[in-house]
């Protein structure tokens, strides 16, 4: 979520997408789309929804403008944009849940969208029992992981912010002996916010043997000389998301330290290499998957590849086995392979990328080593 309510772009991005979306429910034969919490919402509207108990809903017609039903406290917060969507508030004593169906009257196809709460389609059900129900993710996915020049530029900003933060660590400024994961992981947290970030979506700190643990909540445990600490943060700045992964080493790496990360540092360059137009996503997986099991490392990197991300740090596409789907000019997504042996140490290395035409362009550009600080 943005600290602000609305968002600053012009009624013509809307307007653009809304006639995208519109394509798409055509295609698809989908007569509505419905957009609750969640980032549909806002990538058609600007608005960013509460996750509130009181429904807000985005019904969008095959034809003409959308219409958003709101709570009247939360109208204020709305940058309107009356070419795009109308409003449609409801006071407290108002059935929002009757208002909904009655703005997708006869429709048979319906489009959902996924983080809708599940009371709200449960209460919808008996008002529209002949309805055809699909996940909105079919119809407004696709378009929303192809990234324009603007968005682009929004996740080169994100980037570049936390980049600065990574620096910060590599150059030893974010002291680490002798704290905790959870005080290190909030010096991170206010870092990013001081390079620009509205919100910190998170700042995994995970230490020794903890880094083992690839989503290691940072705790109590305090970090000491002659470990390996891993760092992984991100949040969202003007709507767009950052994530990295770098590690340092305090003191000398001991030799299977180093000979893991040798192979790491190979296999997420040859990944992100490998992260051209029209290379299937389980391609560029299975470039960092090779070298890290040619070098018998194979069972300790258990998750896949990396995730798409935009206006959320997950989404489309996903970089996994079994994705066949090639990538396309504007696929924005992560580089993270991981190496993860239990009991001894961890590590991780990740910059987002955006394919293009003219190849793989990294997000990120701090250094990939594994840096020590004594
Ligand atoms: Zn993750
Ligand atoms: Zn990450
Ligand atoms: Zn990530």
């Amino acid at each position: 979520m943005n600290s602000r309510g609305g968002s600053a772009l012009p009624s013509s991005v809307f307007e653009e997408r809304l006639a995208r979306v519109q394509q798409a429910m055509a295609a698809r034969d989908v007569d509505v789309v419905m957009l609750s919490v969640g980032h549909d919402l806002p990538y058609l509207t600007g608005y960013h929804a509460m996750p509130l108990e009181r429904l807000t809903m985005l019904v969008v017609p095959r034809e003409g403008i959308a219409t958003l039903v709101i709570p009247r406290l939360e109208e204020p917060r709305v940058a309107p944009h009356p070419t795009v969507f109308a409003t449609a508030p409801w006071n407290e004593t108002d059935d929002p849940i009757a208002l909904t169906a009655s703005l997708a009257k006869g429709a048979r196809r319906v489009a959902i969208g996924d983080q809708l709460w599940a009371r709200f389609l449960v209460e919808l059900l008996p008002h529209m029992p002949n309805v055809d129900w699909i996940r909105a993710v079919d119809v407004v996915g696709p378009l929303r992981r192809v990234k324009k020049a603007a968005e682009i530029a929004a996740l080169q900003r994100a980037g570049a912010a936390a980049d600065r933060v990574a620096s910060q660590l590599h150059a030893g400024d974010i002291p680490l002996i002798g704290r905790t994961e959870a005080q290190v992981s909030a010096d991170i947290s206010q870092r990013l916010l001081d390079e620009g970030h509205d919100v910190v979506n998170f700042a995994i700190v995970a230490a020794g043997d903890n880094a083992a643990s690839p989503h290691h909540h940072p705790g109590s445990r305090v970090i000491r000389a002659g470990e390996i600490v891993l760092c992984d943060f991100g949040g969202t700045m003007a709507d767009y998301c950052s994530d990295i992964t770098r590690c340092v080493f305090l003191g000398e790496p001991p030799a299977d330290v180093r000979d893991a990360y040798a192979v790491l540092k190979e296999a997420q360059a040859a990944s992100v290499a490998s992260a051209v137009v029209g290379a299937t996503c389980e391609s560029v997986d299975a470039a960092a998957r090779d070298i890290i099991a040619a070098a018998g490392y194979g069972e300790y990197f258990v998750h896949r590849t990396g995730h798409g991300i935009g206006m959320e740090a997950h989404e489309d596409p996903y970089i996994v086995s079994g994705n066949t789907e090639p990538l396309e000019a504007g696929h924005a997504f992560s580089i993270e392979p991981g190496i993860y042996i239990p009991g001894r140490f961890g590590m991780r290395l990740e910059d987002i990328v955006v394919a293009t035409a003219d190849g793989p362009l990294p997000m990120n550009a701090v250094s990939h080593d594994l840096v020590v600080l004594a």
